[in-house]
This record gives C-alpha cells, sequence and structure tokens, in this order.
C-alpha cells in the first residue's frame, strides 16, 4: 500500500505549492522511493481546458491528451513520472461525476450529500491505485475556502481509512516581514494551523515561506502553538530558481522528518541532480537571447512550460537563456535585431497572427535560428507558401474564410479527439531519415504531446518541397505533417506538436538543445 503526503497551503494563495510537492517528491525520489502525484482543485470548472491562460496560466497537457492544470508540469519536470487524467481533478468534475450517478440512479434512492457521498468520491480519486511507494496530493486553493471544505473532509477522513501514520500532512504557510517594526509575524501561520484544526487536520510539518531564514525561537514558537516540534517547522526561502528548493527543504533535514514520521530507517540518497543545476544558475556564463514572439505576456505563467523547456536547453548547453517577449501584435523586424532565435509559441485566434507570420519570414529571410511550435509550425508554412512559394493569399481556415487554405481542419482524419474538437495529448509521429529532425532527435519515431485543432493540409506537401520546405515529420498515417524543415537554412524547424511539455532540467528536450546549440553559434 502507498502511503500518502497531502500538501495544503495557508495565509494567501499563490505560495508554491506546486513546487512544495515536487520537492518532497524528489526527496523521496532521490532515495529511491517512487511517487505519483496528484492536484486536487476546488474549483468548479469540469476541467481546466476552457480557462483562460490570463487567469490560471498555461493548460498544461498530458500524455492521455487532458488538460491540466500547470502544477502537473511541475510534478513531471521535477519527478519525470508520467501523470494521467485522473490526476488533475477538480471540484466540477466530482460534482458531475455524483450528480451523474444520481440521475443514472446510482444511489439507490439515497438522499444524496456532501457526505458521504461527494466525500466518498473525492477519496475514489485520491484513492486510485499507483503502485508507487508514495502519492502526493495537493489540494488547490486556501485553507478556509468554502470550497475547500469538503476536500479537507475527505483528506480526514481518507487518513482514518488507512490510518493515520500512513499519512502526512504538509502546510505551506506565509510570514510577512514587517518592514517598519523589523520582524517576521508569524500570527498568520498560527490562524492558518488552527483553521486547518478546525477541519479535523494536524499538520505535520510546516512550510514557511519567508524572505529569510525563521530563528531558532521563531521555529519553537511556532511549533509551541501549532503542537508541532520545533525542528518540523522548515523555512521556506525564497530562491531565485525553483530548482533550488529541493535543496533548501533537504538542508532542513525535510527528508529525515520525513521518515521518522513515516517510521521508516532513512535509505541513503543524495540531491546531487539539483545541486549541479544549482552550480549550473550561479556559473557565470555566455547568454543567448531567444526573441519570443507571443500575445499572453501578461501573466507570467501563460507561456509556463516554454519557458522552462528554454530554461532546460540552456543547461544543456552550458548557457544562460534569456527570453525576449516580442509582442506580436505589433512586431517589427526591429525587434528582432539583438536576438540570436527567434521562437513561436502556440497560440489561438487571430489577434497577432500577421506578426507571427512576418517574423517567421524574418527568420528566414535573415537566417536566424527558427523554432515553431504548433500555430508556430503553421505560421511558418503560411509564410513560406505566401513569400516563397508565391501563393499571395494562402492562410489558415482559423483566420479567414476567404483564403488558399494551407491550413484547415482535417475532418477526414483520425484526429482523435477527446470530446472537444482539439487534437489532444500523445501521438506517434514518423521522422523522415536525413532530416534536421533525425539529427536533433537520433531517431525516426518518436511520440508528442497536441493541443490544436488545425493541421497543414497535406495536399501542399509537393508544392512546399518543391520550393524548400519539406515536411519531415508526419502521422504513421501519412495525412497530417507533424513537422516542417527548410534544410538550406542554418537551422528552421518546427512541430505541429508541444515538444515543451515533455522537457525537464535533467536532460532537456532535444528539438529545444538543438534550437539553443543552433542559436549560440549564431
Ligand atoms: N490555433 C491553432 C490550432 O488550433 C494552434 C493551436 C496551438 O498553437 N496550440 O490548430
Amino acid at each position: 500500500m502507498s502511503r500518502y503526503i497531502f500538501v495544503t497551503g495557508g495565509v494567501v494563495s499563490s505560495l508554491g505549492k506546486g513546487v512544495s510537492a515536487a520537492s518532497l517528491g524528489a526527496l523521496l525520489q532521490s532515495h529511491g522511493f517512487s511517487v505519483h502525484v496528484r492536484k486536487f482543485d476546488p474549483y468548479l470548472n469540469v476541467d481546466p481546458g476552457t480557462m483562460s491562460p490570463l487567469q490560471h496560466g498555461e493548460v498544461y497537457v498530458t500524455n492521455d491528451g487532458f488538460e491540466t492544470d500547470l502544477d502537473l508540469g511541475y510534478y513531471e519536470r521535477f519527478l519525470g513520472v508520467k501523470l494521467t487524467r485522473n490526476d488533475s481533478v477538480s471540484g466540477g468534475r466530482i460534482y458531475w461525476d455524483v450528480l451523474n450517478a444520481e440521475r443514472h440512479g446510482d444511489y439507490l434512492g439515497a438522499t444524496v450529500q456532501m457526505i458521504p457521498h461527494v466525500t466518498n468520491k473525492i477519496k475514489e480519486y485520491i484513492g486510485r491505485p499507483t503502485n508507487t511507494d508514495f502519492v502526493i496530493c495537493e489540494i488547490g486553493g486556501t485553507v478556509g475556502d468554502i470550497e475547500g471544505k469538503v476536500f479537507l473532509e475527505s483528506i480526514r477522513q481518507f487518513a482514518n481509512d488507512i490510518g493515520r501514520k500512513n499519512v502526512m500532512f504538509s502546510h505551506l504557510t506565509l510570514a510577512p516581514f514587517l518592514e517598519q517594526s523589523g520582524e517576521l509575524k508569524t500570527k498568520p501561520t498560527q490562524m492558518s494551523v488552527r483553521s486547518l484544526l478546525e477541519n479535523g487536520i494536524q499538520a505535520d510539518i510546516l512550510f514557511v515561506r519567508s524572505p529569510r531564514m525563521l530563528t531558532d525561537e521563531e521555529r519553537a514558537k511556532i511549533g509551541m502553538f501549532c503542537n508541532l516540534p520545533a525542528k518540523n517547522v522548515i523555512t521556506s526561502m525564497n530562491v531565485d530558481n525553483i530548482y533550488k528548493i529541493p535543496l533548501v527543504y533537504d538542508a532542513q533535514n525535510v527528508f529525515d522528518i520525513m521518515m521518522e514520521h513515516f517510521g521508516i530507517t532513512p535509505p541513503d540518497g543524495d540531491v546531487s541532480k539539483f545541486q549541479k543545476i544549482e552550480k549550473y544558475l550561479d556559473a557565470d556564463l555566455p547568454t543567448c537571447t531567444i526573441g519570443m514572439v507571443g500575445k499572453y505576456f501578461d501573466v507570467p505563467d501563460a507561456y509556463k512550460s516554454l519557458n522552462e523547456a528554454l530554461f532546460h536547453a540552456g543547461i544543456q548547453n552550458n548557457v544562460h537563456v534569456k527570453i525576449k517577449k516580442i509582442n506580436a501584435e505589433h512586431f517589427s523586424s526591429t525587434d528582432c535585431k539583438d536576438v540570436d532565435g527567434i521562437l513561436i509559441p502556440g497560440g489561438f485566434g487571430n489577434r497577432g497572427v500577421e506578426g507571427k507570420i512576418a517574423a517567421a519570414g524574418y527568420a528566414r529571410e535573415y537566417n536566424i535560428p527558427f523554432m515553431g511550435i504548433c500555430l508556430g509550425m503553421q505560421v511558418a508554412v503560411i509564410e513560406f507558401m505566401r513569400n516563397v512559394v508565391g501563393v499571395k493569399d494562402a492562410n489558415s481556415t482559423e483566420f479567414s474564410d476567404k483564403c488558399t487554405p494551407v491550413i484547415n481542419i482535417m475532418s477526414d482524419c483520425d484526429t482523435g479527439n477527446m470530446g472537444g474538437t482539439l487534437r489532444l495529448g500523445v501521438y506517434p509521429c514518423n521522422i523522415l531519415p536525413n532530416t534536421l529532425a533525425e539529427r536533433v532527435y537520433g531517431k525516426t519515431n518518436i511520440s508528442e504531446r497536441h493541443r490544436h485543432r488545425y493541421e497543414v493540409d497535406i495536399k501542399y506537401k509537393d508544392m512546399l518541397e518543391k520550393n524548400g520546405m519539406i515536411i519531415s515529420g508526419i502521422s504513421p498515417d501519412g495525412k497530417l505533417p507533424e513537422m516542417i524543415e527548410i534544410p538550406s537554412h542554418k537551422f528552421f524547424i518546427a512541430s505541429q506538436f508541444h515538444p515543451e511539455f515533455q522537457s525537464n532540467p535533467f536532460d532537456g528536450h532535444p528539438i529545444f538543445n538543438a534550437f539553443i546549440a543552433a542559436s549560440m553559434k549564431k
């Protein structure tokens, strides 16, 4: 049976529960334990797929094509685990299941209630077997939120069901620093722990976000008010990079505290994987500037996985990657004067699309390393059709209904819709031998994650290829172009899929690694 760690948060939102959960997992993994992670979001959306990136940051996509909260991205990147639709569960989905069961008559005439019907449903998702030593469950939101109550009740019951010694409650709070009095205040933490207790949950370990290390006196004081040994009060120091968090925890013996809690003799292990990243971060290295031509720049997390993938590729290439945000809506070629490479990310809707097309053209003409992702590939094809092949009205039917539709919805192909109308999740792709794509991946069979509705129409393959843009990756049925490149260009590659969802800080991702390497050469 797996042991469980529940991660909750209090005082304020956005303290980094996802990174905290992932870091606990990293400590366990680095000592040889297997780990699975799940996220429970109390809000009422049935899944995060319809939520604007401007509200919750990017929509992350799992292998099985589920659109999830971006915290799943942290879990996958930190831990290398592959998560599924059952690992990102919202309140809306729980109620949806319960109400459907009610309509279906499954409750046999019983009065359907928060307890036990909703709580049982939540516990069912928590308890789905994983075959791992540990399951870490993060509960989204902040303790005290109305919609979170039933989730707290469920984890309380769950601990009681499987035995309290098999469960650890980890709670993340904030200790604000008051400039005027020069004091770090512990009261909000005490209140937050008390609020958890009102739900029948005693925190076993506390992570206190703070601008400086808590003193021993402060830890003892918090411990005294919160029923904890002082050593279980951990400072979650503000750091400049999230991959330093496992090290911050390690330095405060968090692994040993977990082992002591569960009654396990601590096995050997080390956090050298993260120490290597720390060393890279603190090293004095050259900078490589990537111009990212996009439009969701108002929210820091809207391009989360992409920023991560570029960072990871920097680690692999021993260079610090600087991202220059270029707003596609007012693109001008002077924006690209000081960049080493141009990247066009995914996107939806008309806004900014002509700027992206112009940026792809600039990269092509001036031989600047180029990488296009999803919409980024589509605009590269449109640009090439217009300006090299000479089909002036080439466009996507997403943006114009009076055009030569080089990008279109391919309704006669098995795009594997998962309920909505997007092609979602992992699909295989065959790579043509002797292409840049093959050199980049070092193999000809890959599988990558998708999130899009439109495709490059294979009908234009010959026209593109005769003029110098080749389709170097294609779906196994030969119908859906997955990658394109321009062999005469220094480095011009684009994919219909989103490689950023499978990048991690320890290996990077082949396309990003090669893109940064090419950009450094420029
Ligand atoms: N809007 C485009 C499509 O639906 C691209 C989507 C994306 O970039 N993720 O095909």
